[in-house]
């Protein structure tokens, strides 16, 4: 699942690409939008909040969000597109480049004074200009009995994060997944710890992870065989989803509370 790396990342190469640009075409495949035209539209910012993106126009502000399988590519004008035009969502294109948003989980067309509503309910953006650790550490202590595995996924706390870095951060901390927010002995290093990771994802591609997915291979700082298991929460009126909530930690330099 793309995190909030993945998502700064692409607004890099669709600002690259549109911003300060008019719209020669856009074409939303999204039954919704079907009629929504936003050629002569100038494209005068692309930015990114957590998982969100917005591609802000003169007139509105489109808001996408890559959930499980989305991405977007730019290819330039009459480049072959590289995943299967059935799945794509959203084209705008300009004079150069054509946008292609692909198996995108959300396509909102928004009022730009309506883009707030998106994103007001969601913590501190971690790759944001306006990162507030103080407002992150204020939101997570609000529930101490909480996994700390679970309130970093939570996007109301802080936002960003998915399954591969709660794990990674975890593991950097030496905490386990399931300390309750309560018992982490330095929490706002772990917050600190958030942002450095999340902020080296995505200025210095690939994170190679540590622990995410590595199961029985040995942990890179004592060599005991890394172990996993799920955590996801079962209310499903929380925003944390259900779906494949595996969490990956050292069995001994992250002991269990
Ligand atoms: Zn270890």
């Amino acid at each position: 699942m793309p995190e909030g790396d993945t998502v700064f990342r692409a607004a890099e190469r669709l600002r690259t690409g549109l911003a300060g640009k008019t719209l020669t075409r856009s074409d939303f495949r999204v039954p919704r939008y079907a009629t929504v035209d936003l050629v002569g539209d100038l494209v005068e910012e692309v930015a990114s909040y957590g998982k969100h993106l917005f591609i802000r126009t003169d007139r509105v502000s489109v808001h996408t969000h890559l959930k499980m399988e989305g991405v977007w590519r730019v290819f330039h004008r009459g480049q072959r597109w590289t995943k299967p035009p059935v799945t794509a969502r959203l084209v705008l294109a300009n004079d150069e480049v054509e946008a292609v948003g692909f198996s995108l989980g959300k396509v909102q067309v928004l009022a730009r004074a309506d883009e707030h509503t998106v994103i007001d309910h969601l913590g501190p953006d971690l790759l944001g200009p306006n990162w507030d650790p103080a407002e992150a550490l204020r939101r997570l202590t609000a529930h101490p009995r909480r996994a700390v595995g679970l309130a970093l996924l939570d996007q109301r706390n802080l936002a960003g994060i998915g399954n591969i870095y709660r794990s990674e951060i975890c593991f950097l901390r030496r905490v386990h997944p399931t300390t309750p927010i309560g018992e982490i002995p330095d929490l706002p290093a772990l917050v600190d710890e958030a942002h450095r990771v999340l902020g080296k994802a995505a200025h210095q591609p690939p994170w190679r992870p540590m622990v995410y997915a590595r199961t029985r291979r040995p942990c890179p700082r004592c060599g005991t065989a890394i172990a996993s298991q799920p955590l996801g929460e079962d209310d499903p009126g929380d925003r944390v989803s259900q779906r494949e909530r595996g969490i990956y930690f050292c069995p001994r330099c992250q002991p269990r509370p």
